[in-house]
């Protein structure tokens, strides 16, 4: 029998009854600072990665294994950042209120807010793992308080003073980095040394996981919208990542800013891929673990 095209993320076709991990796009990308173009990442993504395999050397497991069901990218209303957090927010307390945890692709980083808002509800007591470029945590950029310059500063208002960890961080104005250093949040600069340390301090906690791409090296990932030179390599951040998914009570997460337009070459989706699978898998099986 035919049957109809439904393109998912690779390996994400399961059931949602049967699905512990719920994936969805956020195409948006209304407040980007510099270079805009993240709305069209949610379905790059999904295209290339069916040039990856489902299963991942790494952890010898195949995302077949798991039930992951793909539930598309929710219409989004692009000219209003407001409704269209709200219509993101929507999709995620959905997914909570399930029982099952959303996996959110960029997307410009602010849709991570209408993540958080839901988390929060549900588990109060979160903590945020950031891993980024840029620190996120202005006031306002140039008047506006929702930017994705602003997107962690809006998250730690509704979680409060260390609850936020902040690794790769190697931009951001004075202001950030002083603020920070008040003691607002754990901030890490340049690199991803003392995670192990930080998911000691959040064991027992409900965790959410923000990825911003852009904490990648530009050399292996130019295809974002604010590129910033000294960043990690690949495996430090799959690496990275992994070690999360097994030491980390993962209530939500997300991986954003991949801007395909910027690399002609297709790499930098294919990257991104790469990750989410990685990161899929390694959510599926710490799920499991954890039951067991
Ligand atoms: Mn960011
Ligand atoms: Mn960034």
């Amino acid at each position: 029998m035919l049957q109809k095209n439904i393109e998912t993320f690779i390996g994400c076709d399961a059931e949602y009854e049967d699905a512990a991990v719920v994936l969805y796009g956020a195409a948006f990308d209304s407040t980007t600072s510099f270079r805009p173009g993240t709305r069209f990442g949610s379905r790059a993504v999904r295209s290339e990665s069916f040039g990856l395999e489902t299963y991942s050397p790494y952890q010898d497991k195949d995302l077949t294994d798991y039930a992951v069901f793909d539930s598309g990218d929710p219409e989004l209303c692009i000219g209003d950042a407001k409704i269209a957090l709200a219509q993101l927010e929507e999709r995620a307390e959905q997914i909570f209120s399930d029982g099952k945890i959303p996996f959110m692709i960029g997307g410009e980083h602010l849709v991570t807010l209408a993540a958080v808002r839901a988390a929060v509800r549900r588990y109060p007591d979160l903590r945020i793992l950031h891993f980024d470029a840029h620190a996120d945590l202005r006031q306002d950029y140039l008047g506006a308080q929702l930017s994705h310059a602003c997107v962690l500063r809006r998250c730690w208002e509704l979680v409060g003073d260390g609850k936020i960890y902040q690794f790769g961080i190697r931009s951001g104005d004075r202001e950030e980095f002083l603020w920070s250093r008040e003691g607002h949040v754990s901030m890490h600069p340049f690199d991803l040394n003392g995670l192990e340390k930080a998911l000691e301090e959040m064991k027992g906690h409900p965790v959410y996981v923000t990825v911003d791409l852009d904490v990648l090296d530009p050399s292996i990932f130019p295809g974002t919208g604010t590129p910033e030179a000294g960043g990690v390599s690949f495996l430090e951040l799959l690496n990275s990542i992994l070690m999360v998914c097994r030491k980390a009570d993962i209530v939500g997460c997300d991986v954003n800013e991949l801007c395909p337009a910027y690399d002609p070459t297709g790499v930098s989706t294919a990257v991104a891929g790469k990750i989410i699978r990685e990161f899929l898998i390694g959510l599926c099986a710490g799920i499991e673990e954890k039951k067991a």
